[in-house]
């Protein structure tokens, strides 16, 4: 590809994506800063993972209240959430509601895929092409394009030989699936299986669950909002806001009430009976101890263990629900309504996989250990190629025509998450090495674009034409990840943040565990003095060049 290429038009800002990411860089680089933005969007709406997962019992887990924009005041007060745990629709009535609210539908080109991306050298701009064979220019070039949002389909024989319907959570037919009277299977118990898990259940003629590692699954505690609460939190939630940017999740979370190692049995039960009757993922922050001390673990754990056992009336199939082989917290914990009580249904059956893996489809069915299961339906709820999968899915080719995906195979490395050393002027929003989905995602967006935000202003200010991270900056941060994430263990299981779900992908820590607040105030630190890590190259200096 030159980058001498005829192009169709030139702007200061590419944005790929037009999810919750997308829409809000939009929002900040064209309507605050003035510039001239250009937008790609693969799919026909706004609202990217929204947008696409429309599977049975989506929704969101964290609270809606939480879970939304907070650049508006205007837009927090309008909206109205009905529900603690909002549902896909929901969310993507929202999603669509800033669009239009904001006017930011006329700058994106749907059903549009950025296929390329060339820096050129001689000009510090980006030479963007799209499978429409569009190409445009731009002096800065920012990702949206979600952590969650390249679905991974296992390599499993015979696949392409089923007669039946094969379906992805992550990419559910638009115009919904009737599944009533059918035979359904459902490869997958994360956070996706375990929401659609119960409402394919109601549906089906027939549910055949197929579980590799059980999940912990909490109880939602879902319900219709209560509008005095929603007021109360209306009338406070300019601080409500502030206290989210800087905690360590992103959102309201209640304070321990000491390690579950020194308060005694009685207290520790009184209070995780208390947090499992609200619901939500509170539970998870019952005890100081729980994430860092495998005995303290065992305390919130064997409590999971045990209302799975009064949940399942079948003790042999409440064994094989319990996970037993990692700690509570070393996979994204799940968050579900009648999830347990499911399997006590008639027309659900659980097949364990982990001791006789699926080996085939067939034309009928799935193969596993020595039976096949007859299904008219295959779900996959196999998860994503998580955090890299979808910038590595467009072709960037930075300084020198290096590849970014041949760059990050073996070590997908961001400054701040934010820049990769040998591709200037390129920002990932949620990229590798940021908090990104470890914590509510909407509060990662928000700090990312205003970061980002900002320093395009210093950019503007100061005649600068060229911004590149530092490659000791990047492997300094790196190495804080790694550090970081060793006190997790979600680092130390197989998952989707280790890169541990796809065959071949490199096995390193994709997120940083350190929380939202201390990431703020590290990036806050680095743009006060100066744009510390990243290289900055005047106008003038850079053509003399
Ligand atoms: P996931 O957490 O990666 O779960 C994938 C599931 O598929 C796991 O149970 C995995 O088993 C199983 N699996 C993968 N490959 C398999 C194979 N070849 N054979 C059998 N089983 C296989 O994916 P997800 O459930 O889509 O969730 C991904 C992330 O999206 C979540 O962690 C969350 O961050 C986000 N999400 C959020 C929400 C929400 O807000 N409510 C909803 C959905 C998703 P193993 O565990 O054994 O690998």
């Amino acid at each position: 590809m030159t980058t001498a290429q005829e192009v169709d038009q030139t702007v200061d800002a590419v944005v790929i994506g037009a999810g919750f990411a997308g829409m809000y860089a939009l929002h900040r680089l064209r309507d605050d800063l003035g510039l001239d933005v250009r937008v790609f969007e693969r799919g026909s709406g706004v609202g990217g993972t929204w947008f696409w997962n429309r599977y049975p019992g989506a929704r969101c887990d964290v609270e809606s209240m939480y879970y939304s924009y907070s650049f508006s005041e205007d837009l927090e007060q309008e909206w109205q959430w009905t529900e603690r745990y909002p549902t896909q629709p929901e969310i993507l009535d929202y999603a669509n509601h800033v669009a239009d609210r904001f006017g930011l539908r006329d700058t994106i080109t749907f059903d549009t895929s950025v296929d390329r991306a060339d820096f050129d050298e001689g000009s510090n701009t980006w030479v963007v092409t799209t499978d429409a064979g569009e190409v445009v220019r731009a002096k800065f070039l920012i990702t949206a394009v979600g952590c969650l949002s390249t679905s991974q389909l296992p390599a499993i024989d015979g696949l392409s030989d089923f007669t039946g319907r094969i379906l992805h959570t992550g990419q559910w037919p638009h115009e919904g699936v009737d599944l009533e009277g059918k035979r359904v299977a459902v490869i997958g118990t994360g956070s996706s299986g375990v929401q659609a898990i119960p409402e394919i259940a109601r549906q089906a003629q027939h549910l055949t669950v197929f579980q590799r590692t059980p999940p912990f699954v909490l109880p939602a505690g879902n319900r219709p909002l209560d509008p005095e609460n929603v007021a109360d939190i209306k009338s406070r939630y300019r601080d409500i806001r502030e206290s989210v940017k800087n905690s360590v999740a992103g959102t309201i979370v209640e304070y321990p009430i000491g390690s579950a190692l020194e308060l005694d049995e009685e207290t520790r039960r009184r209070e995780l009976d208390r947090r499992w009757a609200v619901g939500g993922s509170d539970i998870m922050a019952t005890f100081t101890d729980t994430s860092v001390n495998l005995e303290a673990n065992a305390v919130l754990a064997d409590y999971v263990r045990e209302r799975i056992a009064s949940d399942v009336k079948s003790p042999d199939l409440a064994a094989h629900l319990s996970p037993q082989t990692y700690p509570i917290g070393a996979k994204r914990i799940c968050i579900g309504t009648d999830y347990y009580t499911t399997y006590n249904r008639e027309n659900v059956t659980l097949v364990d996989i982990r001791n006789s893996p699926i080996t085939a489809v067939t034309a009928q069915g799935i193969v596993a250990g020595d039976e096949e299961h007859e299904v008219d339906v295959i779900v996959f709820a196999t998860g994503y190629d998580a955090v890299t999968g979808a910038i590595n899915g467009i072709d960037i080719n930075g300084v020198g025509g290096r590849s970014l995906r041949e760059t990050w195979e073996t070590n997908p490395q961001a400054y701040l998450g934010l820049s990769s050393a040998g591709f200037p002027n390129l920002f990932f929003i949620t990229g590798p090495g940021s908090p990104s989905v470890l914590v509510n995602v909407i509060v990662s967006i928000e700090q990312h674009v205003d970061w980002i935000h900002d320093l395009l202003i210093h950019v503007r200010d100061n005649n600068i034409d060229r911004v590149e991270a530092q490659p000791a900056a990047q492997d300094d941060w790196s190495a804080h990840i790694a550090e970081r994430s060793q006190s997790s263990f979600l680092s130390k299981t197989a998952n989707w943040q280790t890169g541990a779900n796809i065959p071949g992908k490199a096995q390193v820590f994709l997120l940083y565990v350190g929380g939202m607040g201390p990431y703020r105030k590290t990036c806050d630190e680095v743009a006060a003095a100066g744009y510390t890590g990243f290289t900055l190259t005047p106008a003038r200096q850079s053509a003399i060049a």
